[in-house]
């Protein structure tokens, strides 16, 4: 053990291991790994190692394939075995809505270019003889499904590593770490102090303690989990190889070949939470006693789903416990706040996704860039609201017991609330609203006014709400809607310094005082930070206003990048608020709060100012998402409430009502308008999103300059259009994609939907995809999978609605 290393990563589980790999394999070798006990200690020994490369998250997808085909190289270069056992994967659908989910969850990987296969009863049973196929309508089939060995998987990451220079250290707890004022950490072992420039925490079932040497509170807790290990089945006897794997969605079961016998695990409806602050320090390699009686349902339903385990006796129960977030996915990157403490934990899918998590973080630490979208994955994604102890416990025992449930899009899941909500929310309740969540906040999806009564049903088609939305859109074309913006993010730019610093920041020009610029921000790299609108309220004095989700991610970038003087930033999110307000007749319901004029001479799109409303002060802004004549207004957070009565006074008359997220889409996919997280993302550059017209390439600095101008050179591949979609032949169109729906030409794969909706206004079924950039140049007649059937779809030329923009400046 040396005194100083470069990094040192805490923990030697699957994750630890593979992060240590990673970073030497990336060429950073004054590298350790520090372990309380051995290899395997925690989590990572019990696993059933199961693999798998299948995620929502297609960027997750991609990275869960990267550590399945790891797994062959890294056997290579350490000569250890990891016990690789290819099998076959096949999820089951016993009810008509899973098989159609099943059907749509194809054509979604296959936009992803992983290839699944639908397969009948007969075919699973020929893959798997334990199934019993009554009352199965099918199955999903990935060929890159599998069971690697825990020890030995582990093992050859850490040999591969020490191969490339990197230093193993084990038996040896790490009990403090100390913050020195250059920014790196002491740590304090049981073997004696090491100074390291960087730590990354990898501790697994401990890593919340881990964080709190640092001060830092992750959202991760352990939970318990049961799988049994059969003796052998003699109807697998005479199989000549194993049995393909088996997920039970309706049974909520995982059926894993082992030997002639089977792994069977559960995830039971009735999860349980284990030691919430993280293991006991000295908490060994033990199991956690069997609770069968709580997994009971589940075993029932797996032993009539796989008879013939039923026939033998069981060899073995493992209990044990491993870590879970909010919604399940890892916590990795740079802790904002936390100079040079990075964390890789909160997995529960070592082996699907510990070969990406160590990719990912060593590119991270190495080239200042994770190298993907990993956004699903970023520490970043969450605040500090996401650690609080119920919302923890409610969230992941939601997580937990939903894990094989479905979930439709249209879904708005119980748990952790309501966290936070806006000061109009009762009006909003009062009047008919049903609420989504962002990051925490209520936020309006749509409103049923005057029917208490009304559910939503839950739907991959379009539901009973569809008319309500319906009502939101021709209300803001013909009259104004109004959106409450609790959900944008607002930061507040100022001093001597603020002009110079966001003028790199951002890649756009910025505006003049008085006015407002879309203005995207780019990473080092080129591709987008962000798409935010900038306000120059004084000649030093700007408002950003984004997304409200991305606190903590974008507060991250601004702090990294922040001068030490000159330049002051607030965040505003949660003090201010206010509404997005448009329609022809928004002018008219806006004018009466104010003593200044709006006629357009006066206070013409893209006007900023800041405007006393007699009750409050306001930041009054011309801008629309929805492609007519708009404002955003902002007032300190307590002044909303008088805002809403305000607007509502002077507008109900008019026809002004609260609109919802859903209107909201139908009403930018009518105007091809984009938006963060669906058509703008960290993968995405301003080439292929159409956002390089707001880039001012002759400016002499600005970050992620230099990927713009190479993409002004080579444009990208793929870009974004708007797709007109028609019914599928012979049928009824109920339904729009929702994105992620591959676009075909000719049956060939040239795209993939990012968002859609149905737009109410033009009555036009819509969707926002990049495609192929060959394809635009002549579109020709493609097809748009939706619900898993193809249907008729065309690139529109202009938006669907008001192409000339007329309605927003006039
Ligand atoms: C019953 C069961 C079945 C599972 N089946 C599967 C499966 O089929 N497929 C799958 O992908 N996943 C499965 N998992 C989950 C899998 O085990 C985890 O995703 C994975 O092990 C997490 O690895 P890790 O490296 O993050 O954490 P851990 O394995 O918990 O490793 C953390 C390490 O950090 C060390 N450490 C902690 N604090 C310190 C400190 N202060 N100083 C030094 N060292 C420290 C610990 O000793 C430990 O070795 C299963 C888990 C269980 C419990």
């Amino acid at each position: 053990m040396k005194s100083h290393y470069r990094v040192v990563v805490i923990g030697g589980g699957i994750v630890g291991s593979s992060v240590l790999y990673h970073l030497t394999r990336h060429g950073w070798n004054d590298v350790a790994l520090i372990e309380r006990a051995e290899l395997t200690a925690g989590s990572t020994w019990h696993a059933a190692a199961g693999f798998h490369a299948l995620n929502d998250d297609p960027n997750i997808a991609a990275l869960q394939g990267y550590t399945i085909r790891l797994y062959e190289e890294i056997e290579r270069e350490s000569g250890q075995s990891v016990g690789m056992h290819m099998t076959g994967g096949v999820s089951l659908a016993a009810s008509d809505e899973r098989w159609q989910m099943l059907k749509a969850e194809r054509a979604m990987y296959e936009t992803m270019e992983m290839q699944t296969t639908l397969v009948s009863p007969e075919e699973i049973r020929a893959m798997c003889p334990l199934v019993d196929p009554i009352g199965l309508k099918g199955g999903l089939f990935d060929a890159h499904e599998g069971y690697v060995d825990a020890h030995g998987t582990t093992h050859a990451f850490a040999i591969a590593a020490r191969k490339r220079g990197a230093e193993i250290i084990l038996r040896n707890r790490v009990l403090e770490l100390q913050q020195r004022a250059d920014g790196s950490w002491d740590l304090i072992t049981e073997k004696g102090n090491i100074n390291a420039l960087h730590v990354v925490n990898a501790a697994g079932l401990w890593a919340r303690r881990v964080g709190r040497m640092v001060g830092v509170e992750l959202p991760v807790v352990p939970m318990s989990h049961h799988y049994l290990v059969t003796d052998d089945v003699p109807l697998l006897a005479s199989l000549e190889r194993e049995f393909v794997s088996v997920t039970d969605l309706e049974g909520f079961t995982y059926l894993q070949p082992l030997g002639k016998g089977a792994v069977l695990g559960v995830y039971e409806r009735n999860p349980q939470h284990w030691s919430p602050d993280g293991a006991a320090w000295d908490y060994g390699m033990d199991l956690l006693p069997p609770d069968v009686e709580r997994i009971l349902p589940e075993l029932e339903i797996g032993y009539a789903r796989f008879p013939a385990l039923a026939e033998v006796g069981i060899k073995r129960w493992v209990n044990g416990a491993f870590t879970f977030t909010p919604d399940g996915n890892p916590l990795v990157g740079p802790v904002p706040g936390k100079r040079n403490y990075w964390v890789a934990c909160g997995c529960m899918g070592g082996f699907s996704q510990g070969g990406a998590i160590g990719l990912t973080l060593a590119q991270w630490m190495i080239h200042g860039d994770p190298g993907h979208d990993i956004f699903g994955m970023d520490v970043a994604r969450y605040g500090a609201f996401a650690a609080q102890e119920n919302y923890l416990r409610d969230m992941t025992r939601q997580f937990y017991a939903r894990r094989f449930v479905i979930s439709y899009p249209n879904e708005e899941l119980p748990a952790g609330r309501p966290l936070k909500t806006s000061t109009v929310h009762d009006r909003l309740a009062a009047d008919g609203a049903r609420f989504g969540v962002s990051w925490g906040m209520e936020t309006p999806q749509f409103f049923a006014p005057q029917r208490d009564d009304f559910i939503e049903n839950l739907t991959v088609r379009r539901s009973n709400a569809h008319e309500f939305v319906g009502d939101e859109v021709r209300a803001t074309r013909t009259a104004a809607g109004m959106f409450d913006a609790s959900t944008y993010a607002r930061y507040e730019v100022s001093g001597p310094g603020a002009e110079a610093w966001l003028d790199r920041l951002l890649s756009s020009r910025l505006p003049a005082e008085g006015r407002v610029r879309l203005a995207p921000m780019l990473g080092h790299g080129g591709k987008l930070m962000g798409d935010l609108t900038v306000s120059r309220l004084a000649a030093d004095r700007f408002w950003l206003i984004g997304s409200y989700y991305l606190q903590e991610w974008h507060g991250r970038w601004f702090r990294d990048l922040l001068p030490k003087n000159g330049v002051t930033l607030k965040n505003l999110s949660d003090s201010w608020s206010g509404f997005a307000l448009s329609g022809p007749l928004s002018r008219d319901i806006v004018q009466p709060l104010l003593g200044r004029d709006l006629a357009n001479a006066a206070f013409p799109f893209l006007s900023c100012a800041e405007v006393d409303l007699g009750f409050s002060k306001a930041v009054l802004a011309r801008l629309s998402l929805t492609g007519e004549l708009g404002y955003e207004i902002y007032v300190p957070a307590p002044a909303q409430p008088a805002l809403c009565d305000a607007l509502m006074q002077h507008g109900r008359g008019l026809g002004l009502r609260h609109i919802g997220n859903r209107a909201l889409d139908s009403l930018r996919l009518e105007k091809s308008f984009g938006i963060w997280s669906t058509e703008f993302t960290q993968s995405i550059t301003p080439g292929m999103c159409g956002l390089d017209r707001h880039v001012a390439f002759d400016k002499a600095d600005f970050i992620g300059r230099d990927g713009v101008l190479r993409e002004r050179d080579a444009p990208s591949s793929r870009v974004l259009v708007t797709l007109a979609i028609d019914a599928a032949p012979g049928k009824t169109q109920d339904a729009d994609p929702s994105g992620f729906e591959p676009v075909k030409l000719d049956g060939r794969l040239v795209g993939y939907t990012t968002s859609g909706a149905y737009g109410h206004w033009v009555r036009q079924s819509l969707a926002l995809a990049y495609v192929d950039r060959e394809v635009v140049a002549d579109p020709p007649p493609l097809t748009v999978d939706v619900v898993g059937e193809a249907h008729p779809a065309c690139i529109l030329e202009r938006p669907a609605w008001d192409a000339r923009s007329e309605r927003m400046r006039g």
